[in-house]
Protein backbone atom coordinates (compact mmCIF):
# COMPACT_ATOMS: atom_id res chain seq x y z
CA UNK A 1 0.00 0.00 0.00
CA UNK A 2 1.13 3.32 -0.86
CA UNK A 3 0.83 6.40 1.26
CA UNK A 4 0.18 10.40 0.87
CA UNK A 5 0.59 13.21 3.11
CA UNK A 6 -1.07 16.77 3.09
CA UNK A 7 0.63 19.12 5.70
CA UNK A 8 -0.72 22.64 6.24
CA UNK A 9 1.10 24.87 8.46
CA UNK A 10 -0.88 27.79 9.19
CA UNK A 11 -0.07 30.73 10.66
CA UNK A 12 -1.36 29.92 13.81
CA UNK A 13 -1.65 26.02 13.83
CA UNK A 14 -0.13 23.72 11.74
CA UNK A 15 -2.31 20.39 10.72
CA UNK A 16 -1.15 17.34 8.87
CA UNK A 17 -3.31 14.17 7.48
CA UNK A 18 -2.08 10.99 5.97
CA UNK A 19 -4.63 8.83 3.38
CA UNK A 20 -3.90 5.67 1.56
CA UNK A 21 -3.95 5.29 -2.16
CA UNK A 22 -7.85 4.79 -1.90
CA UNK A 23 -8.08 8.32 -0.45
CA UNK A 24 -8.84 6.94 3.12
CA UNK A 25 -7.77 8.85 5.71
CA UNK A 26 -5.49 7.19 7.86
CA UNK A 27 -3.67 9.45 10.31
CA UNK A 28 -3.91 13.19 11.67
CA UNK A 29 -2.51 15.16 13.62
CA UNK A 30 -2.44 19.18 14.52
CA UNK A 31 0.44 21.15 16.94
CA UNK A 32 0.06 25.05 17.72
CA UNK A 33 2.52 27.09 15.59
CA UNK A 34 5.47 27.78 16.93
CA UNK A 35 8.27 30.28 15.92
CA UNK A 36 9.88 28.70 13.65
CA UNK A 37 7.47 26.88 10.38
CA UNK A 38 9.97 24.49 9.57
CA UNK A 39 10.29 22.97 12.78
CA UNK A 40 6.46 22.98 13.45
CA UNK A 41 6.30 21.12 9.95
CA UNK A 42 8.50 18.94 10.82
CA UNK A 43 7.29 18.20 14.54
CA UNK A 44 3.50 17.66 13.04
CA UNK A 45 5.01 15.33 9.81
CA UNK A 46 6.10 12.83 12.94
CA UNK A 47 3.21 12.98 14.90
CA UNK A 48 1.00 12.12 11.85
CA UNK A 49 3.25 9.12 10.85
CA UNK A 50 3.15 8.24 14.26
CA UNK A 51 -0.92 8.93 14.39
CA UNK A 52 -1.13 6.41 11.50
CA UNK A 53 1.46 3.94 12.57
CA UNK A 54 3.79 4.69 9.67
CA UNK A 55 7.27 5.78 8.59
CA UNK A 56 8.54 8.32 6.40
CA UNK A 57 9.99 6.25 3.84
CA UNK A 58 5.71 4.88 3.52
CA UNK A 59 4.95 8.09 1.98
CA UNK A 60 5.12 8.31 -1.47
CA UNK A 61 4.25 11.92 -2.11
CA UNK A 62 3.45 15.21 0.02
CA UNK A 63 1.70 17.87 -0.65
CA UNK A 64 2.43 21.65 1.45
CA UNK A 65 -0.12 24.08 1.64
CA UNK A 66 -0.93 26.99 3.88
CA UNK A 67 0.91 30.29 4.89
CA UNK A 68 4.14 28.28 5.32
CA UNK A 69 4.05 26.00 2.48
CA UNK A 70 7.22 27.01 1.41
CA UNK A 71 8.93 25.95 4.96
CA UNK A 72 8.23 22.42 4.34
CA UNK A 73 11.57 21.31 3.17
CA UNK A 74 10.32 17.82 2.80
CA UNK A 75 7.17 18.73 0.28
CA UNK A 76 7.24 17.72 -3.13
CA UNK A 77 4.93 20.07 -4.18
CA UNK A 78 3.21 23.30 -3.01
CA UNK A 79 -0.54 24.26 -3.41
CA UNK A 80 -2.19 27.17 -2.33
CA UNK A 81 -4.53 27.05 0.52
CA UNK A 82 -7.25 28.01 -1.65
CA UNK A 83 -7.08 25.58 -4.17
CA UNK A 84 -6.53 22.78 -1.11
CA UNK A 85 -9.48 24.23 1.38
CA UNK A 86 -11.83 24.07 -2.11
CA UNK A 87 -10.54 20.40 -2.77
CA UNK A 88 -11.18 19.29 0.41
CA UNK A 89 -14.72 21.15 0.84
CA UNK A 90 -15.86 19.41 -2.57
CA UNK A 91 -14.35 15.74 -1.16
CA UNK A 92 -16.25 15.90 1.84
CA UNK A 93 -19.46 17.93 0.63
CA UNK A 94 -19.40 17.66 -2.97
CA UNK A 95 -22.46 20.31 -3.81
CA UNK A 96 -20.43 23.19 -2.22
CA UNK A 97 -20.51 26.06 -4.15
CA UNK A 98 -18.88 28.56 -1.88
CA UNK A 99 -16.72 28.18 1.10
CA UNK A 100 -15.56 30.22 4.17
CA UNK A 101 -12.23 29.75 5.62
CA UNK A 102 -11.54 31.39 8.81
CA UNK A 103 -8.08 30.38 10.34
CA UNK A 104 -6.02 32.16 12.44
CA UNK A 105 -4.76 35.03 10.43
CA UNK A 106 -6.66 35.26 7.71
CA UNK A 107 -10.11 34.79 6.47
CA UNK A 108 -11.25 33.76 2.62
CA UNK A 109 -14.30 33.21 0.46
CA UNK A 110 -14.11 31.06 -2.11
CA UNK A 111 -16.40 30.88 -5.02
CA UNK A 112 -16.17 27.09 -7.14
CA UNK A 113 -17.83 26.51 -10.38
CA UNK A 114 -19.97 23.68 -11.48
CA UNK A 115 -17.40 21.63 -12.12
CA UNK A 116 -15.22 21.97 -9.55
CA UNK A 117 -12.56 24.73 -10.34
CA UNK A 118 -12.28 27.72 -8.30
CA UNK A 119 -14.11 30.65 -9.95
CA UNK A 120 -13.32 33.81 -7.79
CA UNK A 121 -12.30 34.33 -4.01
CA UNK A 122 -12.08 37.82 -1.64
CA UNK A 123 -9.88 37.76 1.21
CA UNK A 124 -9.40 39.93 4.32
CA UNK A 125 -7.41 43.03 4.17
CA UNK A 126 -4.17 43.07 6.76
CA UNK A 127 -6.56 43.21 9.51
CA UNK A 128 -7.27 40.32 11.54
CA UNK A 129 -10.66 41.89 12.85
CA UNK A 130 -12.52 38.76 11.17
CA UNK A 131 -10.37 36.13 12.06
CA UNK A 132 -9.65 33.79 14.78
CA UNK A 133 -6.93 35.95 15.94
CA UNK A 134 -9.75 38.55 17.49
CA UNK A 135 -11.04 35.29 19.63
CA UNK A 136 -8.03 35.03 20.43
CA UNK A 137 -7.66 38.22 22.27
CA UNK A 138 -10.94 37.25 23.94
CA UNK A 139 -9.60 34.02 25.28
CA UNK A 140 -6.62 35.79 26.52
CA UNK A 141 -8.52 38.65 27.61
CA UNK A 142 -11.44 36.36 29.97
CA UNK A 143 -8.92 34.05 30.73
CA UNK A 144 -11.03 31.12 28.42
CA UNK A 145 -9.69 27.80 26.66
CA UNK A 146 -10.52 28.90 23.04
CA UNK A 147 -13.26 26.03 22.95
CA UNK A 148 -15.41 27.02 25.75
CA UNK A 149 -16.12 30.73 23.90
CA UNK A 150 -18.38 29.58 21.96
CA UNK A 151 -20.50 27.59 23.98
CA UNK A 152 -20.86 30.78 26.50
CA UNK A 153 -21.50 33.23 24.00
CA UNK A 154 -24.45 31.17 22.89
CA UNK A 155 -26.01 31.65 26.85
CA UNK A 156 -25.85 35.87 25.61
CA UNK A 157 -29.11 37.63 25.68
CA UNK A 158 -28.11 40.88 25.75
CA UNK A 159 -25.25 41.38 23.03
CA UNK A 160 -23.05 44.20 23.55
CA UNK A 161 -21.86 46.22 20.27
CA UNK A 162 -18.23 45.95 20.15
CA UNK A 163 -16.81 49.07 18.16
CA UNK A 164 -12.85 48.11 17.50
CA UNK A 165 -12.24 46.98 14.18
CA UNK A 166 -8.29 46.33 15.82
CA UNK A 167 -7.20 43.09 17.36
CA UNK A 168 -4.63 44.68 19.39
CA UNK A 169 -7.60 47.43 20.65
CA UNK A 170 -10.10 44.48 21.06
CA UNK A 171 -8.49 42.89 25.01
CA UNK A 172 -8.93 46.74 25.89
CA UNK A 173 -12.22 47.65 25.05
CA UNK A 174 -13.61 43.55 26.14
CA UNK A 175 -12.16 44.71 29.71
CA UNK A 176 -14.19 47.63 30.18
CA UNK A 177 -17.08 46.10 28.97
CA UNK A 178 -16.29 43.81 31.99
CA UNK A 179 -15.80 46.40 34.09
CA UNK A 180 -18.68 48.35 32.94
CA UNK A 181 -21.26 45.13 34.82
CA UNK A 182 -21.87 43.58 31.47
CA UNK A 183 -21.22 39.48 31.25
CA UNK A 184 -18.80 37.89 29.96
CA UNK A 185 -21.35 35.80 27.53
CA UNK A 186 -22.92 38.85 26.35
CA UNK A 187 -19.49 40.46 24.97
CA UNK A 188 -18.23 37.41 23.84
CA UNK A 189 -21.71 37.98 21.82
CA UNK A 190 -20.62 41.33 20.62
CA UNK A 191 -17.06 39.47 19.62
CA UNK A 192 -18.65 36.96 17.66
CA UNK A 193 -21.25 38.83 15.91
CA UNK A 194 -17.92 41.48 14.70
CA UNK A 195 -16.29 38.57 12.88
CA UNK A 196 -19.89 36.94 11.54
CA UNK A 197 -20.61 40.43 9.96
CA UNK A 198 -17.01 40.56 8.27
CA UNK A 199 -16.53 37.31 7.24
CA UNK A 200 -20.69 37.40 5.44
CA UNK A 201 -19.74 40.76 3.45
CA UNK A 202 -16.20 38.83 2.01
CA UNK A 203 -18.78 36.20 1.22
CA UNK A 204 -21.21 38.06 -0.69
CA UNK A 205 -18.26 39.27 -2.47
CA UNK A 206 -17.37 36.39 -3.94
CA UNK A 207 -21.24 35.75 -4.91
CA UNK A 208 -22.41 33.46 -2.51
CA UNK A 209 -24.07 30.37 -4.30
CA UNK A 210 -25.35 27.34 -1.96
CA UNK A 211 -24.48 25.32 -0.93
CA UNK A 212 -21.65 26.83 1.59
CA UNK A 213 -19.34 24.72 3.34
CA UNK A 214 -17.42 26.42 6.66
CA UNK A 215 -13.66 25.48 6.89
CA UNK A 216 -10.53 26.64 9.41
CA UNK A 217 -10.09 26.25 13.09
CA UNK A 218 -12.75 28.91 13.58
CA UNK A 219 -15.64 26.20 12.10
CA UNK A 220 -15.27 24.48 15.47
CA UNK A 221 -16.59 27.35 17.20
CA UNK A 222 -20.33 26.65 17.50
CA UNK A 223 -21.62 30.34 18.14
CA UNK A 224 -19.69 31.69 15.10
CA UNK A 225 -21.74 28.93 13.19
CA UNK A 226 -24.93 29.34 14.34
CA UNK A 227 -24.16 33.31 13.63
CA UNK A 228 -22.81 32.87 10.01
CA UNK A 229 -26.14 30.85 9.34
CA UNK A 230 -28.33 33.57 10.59
CA UNK A 231 -26.71 36.49 8.83
CA UNK A 232 -26.29 34.62 5.42
CA UNK A 233 -29.75 33.22 5.76
CA UNK A 234 -28.50 29.64 4.62
CA UNK A 235 -26.95 26.85 6.57
CA UNK A 236 -23.39 25.88 6.74
CA UNK A 237 -21.87 22.72 5.63
CA UNK A 238 -19.39 21.54 9.08
CA UNK A 239 -17.64 18.51 9.74
CA UNK A 240 -15.13 17.35 12.49
CA UNK A 241 -12.56 17.60 9.55
CA UNK A 242 -13.57 21.30 8.85
CA UNK A 243 -10.35 22.54 10.17
CA UNK A 244 -8.42 19.59 8.42
CA UNK A 245 -9.58 20.56 4.95
CA UNK A 246 -6.86 22.33 3.66
CA UNK A 247 -4.79 19.43 4.77
CA UNK A 248 -7.18 17.05 3.20
CA UNK A 249 -6.98 18.78 -0.30
CA UNK A 250 -3.29 18.72 -0.35
CA UNK A 251 -3.31 15.38 0.35
CA UNK A 252 -5.53 14.71 -2.11
CA UNK A 253 -3.16 16.91 -4.41
CA UNK A 254 -0.29 14.61 -3.55
CA UNK A 255 -2.58 11.43 -4.70
CA UNK A 256 -3.26 13.18 -8.03
CA UNK A 257 0.78 13.21 -8.76
CA UNK A 258 0.97 9.54 -7.07
CA UNK A 259 -1.47 8.05 -9.80
CA UNK A 260 -0.06 10.46 -12.61
CA UNK A 261 3.41 9.27 -11.44
CA UNK A 262 2.08 5.54 -11.78
CA UNK A 263 0.30 5.84 -15.14
CA UNK A 264 3.82 7.31 -16.48
CA UNK A 265 5.48 4.42 -15.30
CA UNK A 266 3.45 2.00 -16.50
CA UNK A 267 3.14 3.97 -20.15
CA UNK A 268 7.67 3.66 -20.18
CA UNK A 269 7.02 0.22 -19.34
CA UNK A 270 4.91 -0.47 -22.27
CA UNK A 271 7.06 1.71 -24.26
CA UNK A 272 10.21 -0.90 -23.05
P1 LIG B 1 -4.36 28.72 10.45
O1 LIG B 1 -4.48 27.74 9.30
O2 LIG B 1 -4.35 30.15 10.01
O3 LIG B 1 -3.30 28.38 11.41
P2 LIG B 1 -6.69 27.39 11.54
O4 LIG B 1 -7.61 27.17 10.38
O5 LIG B 1 -5.93 26.22 12.02
O6 LIG B 1 -5.74 28.62 11.23
O7 LIG B 1 -7.57 28.01 12.72
C1 LIG B 1 -7.00 28.49 13.91
C2 LIG B 1 -8.10 29.17 14.70
O8 LIG B 1 -9.10 28.21 15.00
C3 LIG B 1 -7.66 29.71 16.04
O9 LIG B 1 -7.24 31.06 15.92
C4 LIG B 1 -8.94 29.64 16.87
O10 LIG B 1 -9.69 30.84 16.78
C5 LIG B 1 -9.74 28.53 16.21
N1 LIG B 1 -9.79 27.31 17.03
C6 LIG B 1 -8.81 26.38 17.16
N2 LIG B 1 -9.20 25.38 17.98
C7 LIG B 1 -10.45 25.70 18.38
C8 LIG B 1 -11.40 25.07 19.25
N3 LIG B 1 -11.13 23.92 19.87
N4 LIG B 1 -12.59 25.67 19.42
C9 LIG B 1 -12.87 26.83 18.80
N5 LIG B 1 -12.02 27.48 17.99
C10 LIG B 1 -10.83 26.93 17.78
Amino acid sequence: MNYVAGIDVGSTQAKGIIMDEHGEIVGKAILDMETNMGTAAEKVFERVLANANLSYSDIAFTVATGYGRYRVTFGDLQVTEISCHARGALAEFPMTRTVLDIGGQDTKAIRIGNSGEVTDFAMNDKCAAGTGRFLGAASFALEMLLSDLGPLALKSTRPVKITTTCTVFAETEIIGHLAKGHLPEDVLMGMHHSIATRCASLVRRVGMAPEVTFSGGVSRNIAMVALLEEVLSTPLNVSSQSQFMGAIGAGLYALDNLQADRRSQHIEEGVR
